[in-house]
């Protein structure tokens, strides 16, 4: 079953346009059988969405993400949200370590680990971004940022655990900027990651482990992506704000 997560970053900018964007999405997301899609709407909106889908809408494939969290469970850390808030709203997965927080917020690679071992403490599915910017690609080091990232991140994470974790490939370069990564590269990046874990861990987690692709996907390139048994789901950004383009490809991911 592919899985589908949509990242609403920091839009919209009213609770009547979010509720309104849910509302769009719902009925064609009521149900689900052949994927899995998860809303990731700023934190504010959360309770609203949660509210207005119903309990039988969610157990149909339906599910709520927030686009991060802090790594402690509660304290003096202003303006933090924690995972026991998350879980307690009725969320059941988070993004950790995207690339905007990396850069723009300096999140570093041991600051994600700490959040994906209390993502997952909290029973959270978390779904842990990695990948290379531009200038990294052209000097041939995605590999190697791809399995420093992997590596610091896996650190702390308990075998029960491992199960959970879903790792996007996110080439940075790719983000935003309607230059996707090929099929054929992202394969090869994915191939990769599923031999460092296996390394890492073994084998049949490594087979296990989902993992999605997400860099300026659209409806007109998800096929090529979905198609591929390796790449578990995508994780879109842009195309998730526009109702037509997602739910085509929601209905590309269903065929899979
Ligand atoms: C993202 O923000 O993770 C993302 C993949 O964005 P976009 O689809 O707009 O490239």
């Amino acid at each position: 079953m592919k899985l589908i997560v949509a990242n609403w970053k920091m839009n919209p900018n009213s609770q009547k346009e979010a509720i309104q964007l849910f509302n769009s999405l719902k009925k064609s997301l009521k149900n689900l059988k052949k994927a899995k899609i998860v809303i990731c709407p700023p934190f504010v909106f959360l309770p609203l969405l949660l509210k207005a889908s119903a309990f039988a809408l969610r157990k149909s494939g339906l599910a709520f993400g927030s686009q991060n969290c802090f790594w402690q469970e509660k304290g003096a850390f202003t303006g933090e949200i924690s995972p026991k808030m998350l879980r307690d709203l009725g969320v059941e997965y988070v993004i950790l370590g995207h690339s905007e927080r990396r850069k723009i917020f300096a999140e570093t690679d041991k600051i994600i680990a700490e959040k994906l071992k209390l993502s997952l403490e909290t029973n959270l599915f978390p779904i842990v971004c990695v990948g290379e910017t531009k200038e990294e690609k052209k000097r041939g080091k995605t590999f190697q940022v791809l399995e420093k990232e992997i590596k610091i991140a896996l650190k702390k994470v308990p075998k029960s655990k491992i199960r959970k974790v879903i790792i996007a490939y996110e080439p940075i370069w790719a983000i935003g900027t309607k230059n996707s990564c090929s099929p054929d590269e992202v394969l090869t990046a994915i191939l990769f990651i599923r031999k460092l874990i296996s390394k890492l861990l073994d084998k049949k987690t490594a087979q296990n482990m989902r993992i999605l692709y997400g860099g300026s996907v659209i409806s007109q390139n998800a096929e090529e992506y979905l198609g591929e048994k390796n790449i578990n789901g995508l994780l879109i950004g842009g195309a998730s704000l526009d109702v037509k383009e997602f739910l085509k490809i929601v209905k590309i991911a269903q065929s899979f």
